[in-house]
């Protein structure tokens, strides 16, 4: 899949402990449905391990990386801007103008794609170009991240080619198969 420009998945929020496994399983949402790299806000140190981990096995490019200050991230991001919320407008109407702006003219604006844990501050809210549910019922950021992915890709991003992998699935209608790969491609 080609990308025009850069996405990007802010997780904010997160709990050590209590999101360990939902900031891991934002993050290998991201990865395997198209973003280019994860920024984890918090303690998520043993989350960005085990995605790196899937990285190192299962193939990229696929970036994360933890941090403390995501405000710096959010003010000085040179793009867009979308927040993942139930409060939003709905996905259905606006992904085709944030598109537009990531898909438009010399590669488009790269994307910033924010998600919560728990209460999101408001100046995220202020900040953002678009806040989108994804539904206006409260769920989940994986699945919320999951559908916007696949709409703003328009499911591209599931035919997508993974580079420097040393495994491979091989689709299967019953059982299990995993090659090994030998020429990293
Ligand atoms: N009140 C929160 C909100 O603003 O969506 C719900 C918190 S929820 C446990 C954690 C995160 O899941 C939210 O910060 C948001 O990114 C995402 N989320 C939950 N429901 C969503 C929805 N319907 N549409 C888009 N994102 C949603």
């Amino acid at each position: 899949m080609q990308n025009s420009a850069e996405v990007v998945v802010l997780r904010l929020g997160h709990r050590p402990g209590r999101d360990d496994r939902m900031t891991t399983h934002v993050a290998l949402t991201a990865r395997a449905l198209g973003a280019d790299r994860a920024i984890l806000v918090g303690e998520a140190t043993q989350a960005r391990e085990t995605v790196a981990d899937i990285t190192d096995r299962f193939g990229g490019p696929f970036d994360v990386t933890v941090t403390d200050a995501w405000r710096p991230v959010l003010r000085d991001w040179d793009g867009a801007v979308v927040h993942l919320t139930m409060y939003g407008e709905p996905v259905e109407s606006v992904t085709g103008a944030i598109r537009e702006r990531f898909d438009g003219g010399d590669g488009g604006d790269p994307l910033l794609l924010v998600v919560g844990a728990g209460k999101v501050d408001f100046e995220v809210y202020d900040r953002a170009d678009w806040n989108v549910g994804v539904t206006n019922q409260p769920h989940s950021e994986v699945a919320a991240l999951a559908v916007f992915l696949d709409r703003l890709f328009e499911g591209r991003e599931l035919d997508r080619e993974w580079a420097n992998a040393d495994r491979r699935v091989i689709p299967k209608a019953t059982g299990k198969r995993v090659e090994e790969v030998d020429d990293w491609s």
